[in-house]
């Protein structure tokens, strides 16, 4: 069987230019459902039907209302279509809305579509010929120029098949939709259904759904399962992208979800009061000029308008007409955005469309100077859509929040790992044990740590440098310490940072020893070296600047409390204990107490060394041979 494609197709134009009777003529539903809407014979409400243009090939067929009052349906409606009709009614021409529906298809980035001429039984051909000439001017650079433009009449079913066949052209000339990453729904509806539920519905973004599966409400953060999908009026195995979709919910009573909610999948998705975006004014020049500093308006983004100040960080004064300015949206009511969304700002009072807007950084920090913002947007708008998934994450673990961050920007998970390799290549990014590091982070953190161990040098100038873990703990590095090593190698690379076995140092000079100290340092070590069985050593020892010396350096190991023995004399007792693991299976401490010639009280000590150093490996009551048993 041939996989059914489908596309929204949407209606825009003035009211009573004929969107929902040509509808109606193409597809046979009337979307005027409310009975609202037929007493007062206009559209309030966005309708839905759908058209099966061939047998692979169906529109789902969104209708918007024209009329002034209901432009914060209109938007909602255009944010899913994939190709537009614009409709003008042949004996009255291009009227306000159809301006301002044609400015919200173009602010926001519907791809394609073609002029529908209505009523086409009304006009004479010379009015046709002046409207058409409208028509022209009006859409010239735009999307729209150069697209079909095409008479029809509902009336007589003049042009009907025309439209179809237009139709059909420009549908399969759309790149197909991909369906990868994260499924978004902005809601449109949400109802009853007797023996159902609460069910939602809307057009699907991105990704797909299946029923079993969990989702995201924003921006109420719950948790919710699909009890089913249906599209297009029938429970379907999975449905997404690109398709009219309704779900059945579980665990969501009607009153606690709303038109204009989000329903996603993945982990990446924030509720902000701050869009970072580039702001394009619209064509004319009163309407530009009300995008002005400060200003106040209607933020449209999906299905949801929310109120907000829009704070330009380019540029002085109004805005010109098609100006573009990098800017701030302060929102009082939350939105949900990923990173290239189109959204549409309104006039305060009356409302008007005045200006689109692509998000650039869809959560921006409270409270960043103005400057840095500005900076930071200049980044974004120069860069792929894909760079922000990059961004130094503020929170959790960065590959895991990479990964979330590419599946929302639609990547399937062969293309982030894909995107993943290809920066590990080219060198912005390095894999260090198990953890993604950035490189240009490195430097920073690498200047940190360099004033940490010279200050420790500093203090203590014996020293051989800072024990590794401690460094660790400083760089507050969350990963393993294996991890850790192979992010400081990364480092000493670069840097003037040396490693030298749990030791890191700033520099690779030695600690300087005068005679004196040389002399102290080696009568220690003898101490040591002759202490029998074991070293104990006493208070003023442990202050003794020569044996944090030989500890720091390995030659003297602190077993437990005051209790050291000499390297080579562990060496010699590891060696023997692997020659007892020639004849034997297990170690015990009488077997230890024959080796050593020690008491208890200093065999225990050792065994517990044996374990951690896994020369033995203690389970189940005995202790057996270790991975590091000679
Ligand atoms: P909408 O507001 O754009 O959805 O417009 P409607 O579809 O509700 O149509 C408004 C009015 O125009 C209705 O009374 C329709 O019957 C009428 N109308 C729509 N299309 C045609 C047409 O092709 N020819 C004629 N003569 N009337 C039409
Ligand atoms: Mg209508």
């Amino acid at each position: 069987m041939n996989e059914v494609r489908t596309l929204i197709l949407g209606t825009a134009g003035h009211v009573d230019h004929g969107k929902t009777t040509l509808v109606r003529a193409l597809t046979g539903t009337d979307t005027d459902r409310l009975e609202e809407e037929h007493r007062r014979g206009i559209s309030i409400e966005l309708g839905f039907a759908h058209l099966d243009l061939r047998a692979d090939l169906r529109l789902g067929v969104v209708d918007v209302p024209g009329h002034e009052r209901f432009v914060r349906q209109m938007v909602a409606g255009a944010g899913g279509m994939d190709l537009a009709m614009l409709l003008v009614a042949a004996d009255e021409g291009v009227m306000p809305q159809t301006r301002e529906h044609f400015d919200v298809l173009r602010l926001l980035g519907v791809p394609a579509g073609l002029v529908v001429l209505t009523k086409i039984d009304l006009a004479d051909p010379e009015l046709v010929a002046v409207v058409e000439a409208e028509v022209a001017e009006l859409v010239e650079g735009s999307f729209l120029q150069g697209a079909p433009v095409i008479g029809v009449s509902a009336q007589t079913g003049q042009g009907l098949d025309a439209l179809r066949a237009a139709l059909l052209e420009i549908a399969d000339a759309q790149p197909r939709r991909s369906r990868g990453g994260d499924f978004r729904l902005p809601i449109d509806r949400v109802f009853v259904l007797e023996g159902t539920g609460v069910v939602v519905t809307g057009t699907a973004w991105s990704g797909s759904v299946r029923a079993g599966d969990s989702l995201r409400l924003l921006p109420q953060e719950r948790e919710l399962r699909v009890r089913d999908v249906q599209s297009h009026g029938r429970s379907v195995e999975t449905a997404g992208a690109g398709e009219r979709v309704a779900l059945a919910l579980h665990g969501i009573k009607k009153d606690e979800i709303e038109r204009g909610d989000l329903l996603v999948g993945g982990s990446a998705w924030r509720t902000t009061h701050r869009l970072g975006v580039e702001v394009e004014a619209v064509s004319d020049p009163v309407l530009a000029a009300r995008m002005r500093p400060r200003a106040r308006v209607h933020v449209h983004l999906a299905a949801r308008e929310a109120l907000g100040r829009l704070d330009l960080l380019e540029g002085d004064g109004p805005m010109a007409p098609g100006e573009r300015r990098l800017a701030r949206l302060i929102l009082e009511t939350p939105l949900v955005a990923r990173p290239g969304d189109r959204l549409v700002l309104r006039t305060w009072s009356p409302m008007w469309t005045a200006a689109g807007g692509r998000v650039l950084d869809p959560c921006l920090e409270s409270g960043q100077r103005r400057a840095l913002a500005l900076d930071r947007l200049r980044r974004r708008r120069d860069t792929d859509v894909l760079e922000w998934a990059f961004e130094m994450p503020a929170e959790g673990e960065v590959e895991t929040v990479i990964r979330a961050r590419l599946s929302m920007l639609g990547l399937d998970p062969a293309e982030v790992d894909a995107e993943i390799d290809r920066r590990l290549r080219e060198g912005g990014w390095l894999r260090v044990g198990d953890r993604l590091v950035a490189t240009r982070g490195l430097d920073d953190l690498a200047d940190r740590l360099l004033t940490r161990l010279r200050e420790h040098q500093q203090k203590r100038p014996l020293t051989l440098g800072l024990p590794r873990e401690e460094l660790r703990q400083f760089a507050g590095f969350e990963g393993s310490s294996h991890a850790f090593a192979r992010l400081l190698e990364a480092l000493a690379a670069r840097h003037p940072i040396f490693v030298r076995g749990d030791r890191v140092r700033a520099d690779l000079a030695e600690p300087e020893l005068d005679d004196a100290q040389r002399a102290a340092l080696e009568r220690m070590e003898e101490r040591v070296r002759q202490a029998e069985p074991l070293f104990e050593a006493t208070e003023t020892d442990l202050r003794d600047p020569s044996l944090r010396l030989l500890v720091e350096g390995g030659r003297v190991v602190r077993l437990e409390g005051r209790l050291m023995a000499h390297r080579e004399r562990l060496d010699a007792l590891v060696a023997r204990v692997g020659e007892h693991f020639a004849q034997a299976e297990v170690l015990d401490i009488a077997d230890l107490k024959a080796i050593t010639g020690a008491s208890r009280k200093y065999v225990v000590p050792l065994l517990e060394w044996l374990d951690r150093t896994e020369v033995t490996r203690f389970g189940g009551g005995h202790r057996r041979r270790g991975p590091r048993c000679p």
